[in-house]
């Protein structure tokens, strides 16, 4: 595929490349195995020297085409499917974390990345500290320990709908010799490419905008490959010392810049398999060919309700960091210049049963789990995604008892203000 095509060009045409005589649409290549000549043929791929399929486990060619898409449209030079978001979080920190090791993190992240990374994870003897990403250098770099291996945050945060200072977080990162890991989740790459600010890896829970329409759970990780792992060697033995489950084998030597996403292939998914199905990655194809074409119909609904709500006096506050004036604006317009989402996070005046009656009285928006897809939904977060979080962690987390997370979808934005009027009224 040629290189320099623009993100539309790639979310149309990216990844598969189909030869003479194949499918024009991608193939659901539903077979857990793959065929070789000769028994030498099929060692060489277990000891990684040559590469192939084998195993839908490890690789897949559905997935690998769909990965290679969502690769190109970061700018990364390699990508991973996963089962979910929760599996690529975990994945991207647990490649370069062991027991022992310590993470920073931003506190405004979404409630099962929290779950994840200050209950379980630390089960696993991998420690986190959670920082306010609105602080200074100074005090975020006071977090790190000598044990640190990656900081980590949400480009816009789920539910909070902060923005990541990226080039701050970055520099903070790098001055301490670790990656920054980005969840790129609700801003997907047709509104802001974390590599191009310097983060180092970025992951995404597919099962929002990319995918779009609500019909598959999935994940991505993807590289930059622009971390110098062997520049900080002790503190990345996993990446930089012999592998000896692949018979001494360094994968930064291996491998170079493909370091990080054959570790996380070739041993993560190998162990613990969180594997995106070929069934869903071809959903999740389907939804990458529009994207670039409902990402502005997102943020241009979004903006005219965040508008409508900040105007509306039975409305508390508003937070949506395309309105003028909200505490991310400047942010949002230096990363985030062609519109961040369609995710809204408000407040009503009133109690939280108004809230609560005002969520049951919606009939186009409908409540449910699930955010950032087609159809205009709601969620109350204290009472729902959030819930196992104590008070606070919620205030931690960026998530005010009364805020309703309310994600615009690609309706007509008529219907969808008249909708939130009746049912205030
Ligand atoms: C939903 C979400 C996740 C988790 O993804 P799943 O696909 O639900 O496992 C992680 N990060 C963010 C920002 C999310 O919105």
């Amino acid at each position: 595929m040629e290189k320099n095509l623009k993100p539309e060009t790639l979310c149309v045409q990216g990844g598969w490349q189909p030869k003479k005589g194949e499918p024009r649409v991608l193939p659901i290549y539903q077979s857990t195995t793959f065929k070789y000549d000769t028994s030498e043929q099929m060692a060489r791929l277990f000891d990684l020297e040559d590469s192939g399929y084998f195993y839908t486990r490890l690789q897949n060619p559905t997935n690998d085409a769909v990965a290679a898409k969502i690769a190109a449209l970061e700018g990364g030079v390699g990508a991973m499917l996963t089962s979910s978001g929760q599996a690529a979080n975990f994945y991207a920190i647990f490649n370069i974390c062991q027991a022992g090791d310590h993470f920073v993190c931003a506190s405004a992240i979404y409630g099962g990345t929290f779950n994840l990374f200050a209950v379980t994870m630390k089960k696993l003897g991998i420690d986190v500290t959670f920082v306010d990403a609105d602080a200074t250098e100074e005090e975020i770099g006071a977090a790190f320990r000598p044990n640190t291996k990656a900081l980590f945050g949400e480009t816009i945060s789920n539910p909070s709908c902060a923005v990541l200072d990226i080039e701050k977080f970055a520099r903070i990162a790098h001055s301490h010799g670790v990656p920054l890991v980005v969840d790129n989740t609700f801003a997907t790459p047709i509104n802001c490419r974390p590599f191009e600010w310097g983060a180092d890896i970025v992951t995404h829970s597919t099962t929002k905008y990319m995918d779009g329409h609500a019909t598959a759970v999935g994940g991505v990780i993807v590289d930059s490959g622009n971390f110098d792992w062997e520049a900080h060697a002790d503190k990345f033995p996993g990446l930089t010392t012999p592998d000896e489950s692949y018979h001494g084998l360094t994968y930064t030597k291996a491998f170079g810049k493909m370091a990080y996403m054959t570790k996380a292939t070739a041993q993560l998914m190998r162990d613990l398999g969180s594997i995106q199905s070929p069934q869903n990655a071809f959903l999740l194809n389907l939804g990458l060919e529009t994207l670039h074409l409902r990402m502005p119909q997102h943020c241009r609904n979004a903006q005219a309700v965040a508008e409508w709500l900040e105007a509306n006096d039975k409305v508390a506050w508003v937070n949506y960091c395309g309105l003028k004036g909200n505490k991310y604006y400047d942010l949002a317009q230096k990363y985030l210049p062609g519109g961040s989402c369609g995710v809204i996070a408000f407040g009503l005046k009133g109690t939280r049963e108004d809230a609560i009656r005002f969520m049951d009285n919606l009939k186009l928006a409908c409540i449910v789990t699930h955010v950032a897809d087609a159809r205009t939904c709601v969620l109350h977060p204290a009472s729902h995604t959030h819930r196992q979080l104590t008070e606070e962690q919620l205030i931690e987390a960026g998530v005010a008892p009364d805020l309703i997370r309310l994600s615009v979808g690609i309706e007509h934005v008529e219907d969808i203000i008249a909708d939130l009027k009746q049912a205030m009224e």
